[in-house]
């Protein structure tokens, strides 16, 4: 074992700390991971505050948040095979899942039926607790560790490793492309990357945000319209318009206001999680044969290929890069949506806390 540096929250009230944990020692197929940047996503506020006991599990307290990992490789153990020492590696929502299930076979191991293993408020296959990437290192097994392509910098990336994959997973499964008319809802954290990954995959993008005043950068990272939600007109010109939309919010929004902007066919894929249930009304989605679906992230595989997509396209997050000791600060700002468009924690700031 080797004591970690990090920082936790001890309870769902209490301030993030400093923090030590014991580590496991590398085991054959582990990877050793420096961290050195970490985003900071809004579920690791709702975990670290225990608002998903209800619906998902308590919160396992202390809890080191952080699941969108960015770093270079350490050490790796004896029979690993696809990395090296001074590899630009990244570490995203989960570290290990059952690896035979019907899901895990077709390569979605988010989707794991027996048993997967996030990343931190989690336990592993021997029942010990997960700690995420507010920390110095990290001990992941290779096959639930991803490549950052050369060009693109470690701390901008760090976000697609949940962000990027959330948007990226639906778009793909769902088509978007040229031809396609896609609408992201939102445009925070997820939906600023809903936006630069629709229009790198050729899509016609619309991006409908609450008001306008996020308009000139929704353009600039790949808009080609911009529509305020807040004006009801925005609804009656739209109608019957999208092929897909995109809904990253996870406030109390009408999903049945957005039904009526799909076309023939057209699906609304959520992502965002809203605290209370949302009432449907069947007649909008009858009526030109509409979907509702849900979409969870992506899997290694698909996590891979979105990284690789993105190097291709020399595209990233929007970041504001802070130190450790402003984090709490920065989970105020998230829940305000005070942030373009994602924070990311400069790890090396660890060393002097
Ligand atoms: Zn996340
Ligand atoms: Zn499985």
């Amino acid at each position: 074992m080797s004591k970690t540096k990090a920082y936790a929250a001890h309870s769902p009230k209490a301030a993030l700390a400093p923090y030590f944990f014991e580590q496991r020692d590398p085991r054959e197929h582990d990877v050793v991971i420096d961290i050195k940047y970490c985003g900071i996503c809004h579920s690791d506020i709702h975990q670290a505050r225990n608002e998903w006991g209800d619906f998902l599990q308590e919160s396992i307290f202390p809890m080191v948040p952080g699941h969108e990992i960015a770093g270079i490789v350490a050490s790796v153990g004896p029979k690993v095979t696809r990395y090296k020492m001074g590899d630009r590696v990244g570490v995203g929502c989960f570290v290990d899942s059952c690896r035979t299930c019907s899901a895990c076979q077709r390569d979605l191991e988010q989707y794991c039926e027996v048993k997967i293993v996030f990343t931190y408020n989690s336990r592993d296959q021997d029942g010990v607790p997960t700690y995420g990437g507010y920390s110095e290192k990290i001990v992941v097994d290779e096959n639930y560790v991803l490549r950052i392509p050369d060009n693109l910098p470690l701390d901008a990336a760090a976000p697609l490793l949940c962000a990027g994959i959330t948007l990226y997973s639906p778009l793909k499964h769902w088509n978007a492309g040229p031809g396609k008319k896609v609408a992201i809802v939102g445009m925070g954290g997820l939906g600023h990357m809903g936006v630069k990954l629709a229009h790198a995959l050729g899509a016609e993008v619309t991006v409908l945000s609450q008001s306008l005043s996020k308009q000139a950068d929704g353009k600039r990272l790949g808009a080609d319209h911009f529509y305020a939600t807040s004006n009801p007109e925005t609804f009656t010109k739209l109608a019957s318009s999208f092929d897909l939309i995109i809904n990253t919010v996870s406030a109390e929004i009408d999903w049945n206001q957005y039904f009526g902007l799909l076309q023939l066919d057209g699906t609304m894929v959520v992502v965002g999680v809203p605290e209370k249930m949302v009432p449907v009304a069947a007649m909008p989605l009858i009526g030109r044969r509409r979907s509702i679906a849900g979409s969870c992230i992506g899997g290694v595989k698909e996590t891979q290929e979105m990284l690789d997509f993105c190097g291709q396209h020399s595209l990233a997050s929007d970041i504001e890069v802070v130190p450790i000791q402003k984090v709490n600060e920065a989970y105020e700002r998230v829940t305000k949506s005070d942030v373009r468009y994602r924070f990311v924690i400069d790890m090396a700031s660890l060393k002097t806390s």
